[in-house]
């Protein structure tokens, strides 16, 4: 098969770089005579993995040494029920930012838990903006302070960190993390599934810093305890082995990119051409307020929603995949993470330019 591009949201595409060398190593991991599929996380090889993947990732996010990394399992999903489980510190409420379907979510689960604050929503715009910072209501007594830094259906993304007065702040990154920098000693604890921006699906990432361990409420299943998995290196239980290796070759293919700075500047330029192709046209519209247009996840909407399918079938034929909207919101969505190669943004560009032409 030829050469294509895979817009998906998620799982989602994967340097072919990283493809190549998995695909080189699955029968051997570097002399081992061992492929990493079979490898005991406890035995001579795979602990090398582990170490590496970790600080891989300390290093290209400049994570302070009073945090802790956990590779989970359970998705972002798993997070939205075990960060009131975790960190509630005997508190009984937390604030929420709701700004789309993520962020919705988690506060719909956390509500099993404790009182949740919503304390600013976006919901009657469509969740099309974020609602102005200085209007936010928070709670000098809740636990924390949780947004979504990348929604990743509706395509909005905050540009800066909210501040979050005093409150430990909190957030899912699962769709932007690593993708421009941020300020880690800003937040309280980060998490993010690893299937949008670094690579297979099957690893939660948990950065949480260490003052916020300890507190897990006693029904918390251990594998599910910060403070527990810290401690055993998130091996209290086998970890996903295959998956952290491959999470690990994709740290260390975004290392030789330039690490995140050079990611982000990639990022932008890739999204700052598509958006500007979409605002030109006349077929396409993006209904996201300008400031807060995510640079991973792209919808757009055509004009007659009858050329939907039209659309979606011409583009496959010029192998330019997976860009239906989400059910939730319908229309397109071109999710250009990371490993989207500027040409895939250009070989789109191209394609939406001639469709609209001959239609
Ligand atoms: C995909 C996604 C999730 C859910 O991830 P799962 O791994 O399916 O649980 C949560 N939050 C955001 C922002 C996402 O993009």
């Amino acid at each position: 098969m030829s050469e294509i591009y895979n817009f998906s949201a998620g799982p989602s595409v994967f340097p072919k770089s990283v493809l190549l060398q998995a695909q080189q190593e699955l029968l051997d991991w570097q002399g081992s005579g061992q492929s990493v599929l079979e490898m005991s996380h406890r035995g001579n090889y795979f602990p090398t993995i582990a170490e590496q993947l970790e600080s891989d990732l300390r290093a290209l996010m400049a994570i302070p040494d009073n945090y802790k990394l956990l590779f989970l399992q359970g998705g972002a999903s798993a997070q939205f029920s075990l960060i009131p489980q975790n960190i509630l510190r005997g508190k009984s409420s937390a604030c929420y930012v709701k700004t789309g379907a993520w962020s919705e979510k988690a506060v719909i689960d956390a509500q099993n838990f404790c009182d949740v604050l919503v304390s600013a929503s976006s919901e009657n715009s469509g969740y099309t903006t974020v609602p102005e910072e200085s209007t936010w209501v928070l709670d000098e007594q809740a636990a924390y302070l949780h947004y979504t830094t990348n929604e990743t259906i509706h395509g909005v993304e905050f540009s800066k960190i909210p501040n979050a007065k005093g409150l430990p702040l909190v957030a899912d990154m699962s769709s932007n993390i690593l993708s421009r920098v941020i300020d880690v000693s800003r937040y309280g604890l980060i998490y993010a599934g690893t299937q949008k921006n670094m690579g297979p699906a099957g690893v939660t990432v948990v950065i949480v810093r260490e003052d916020l361990l300890g507190y897990a409420s006693k029904t918390t299943p251990p594998v599910f305890d910060y403070q527990e998995q810290a401690k055993s290196h998130s091996m209290l239980n086998t970890p996903a082995t295959y998956n952290w290796y491959l999470v690990g070759l994709v740290l260390k293919w975004l290392k030789a990119q330039g690490g995140v700075a050079a990611m982000e500047q990639f990022n932008n330029a890739k999204a700052a051409k598509l958006y500007q192709a979409i605002d030109q046209s006349t077929l396409y519209s993006n209904p996201v307020d300008v400031s807060y247009r995510s640079r991973m996840n792209v919808p757009f909407i055509l004009a007659d929603a009858n050329l939907d399918q039209v659309f979606l079938k011409s583009a496959e034929t010029q192998g330019l995949f997976e860009l239906r909207g989400h059910r939730s919101v319908g229309g397109m969505r071109a999710s250009i993470y990371n490993a989207m190669p500027e040409a895939g943004v250009k070989a789109l560009i191209d394609f939406m330019i001639e469709f609209e032409r001959t239609h």
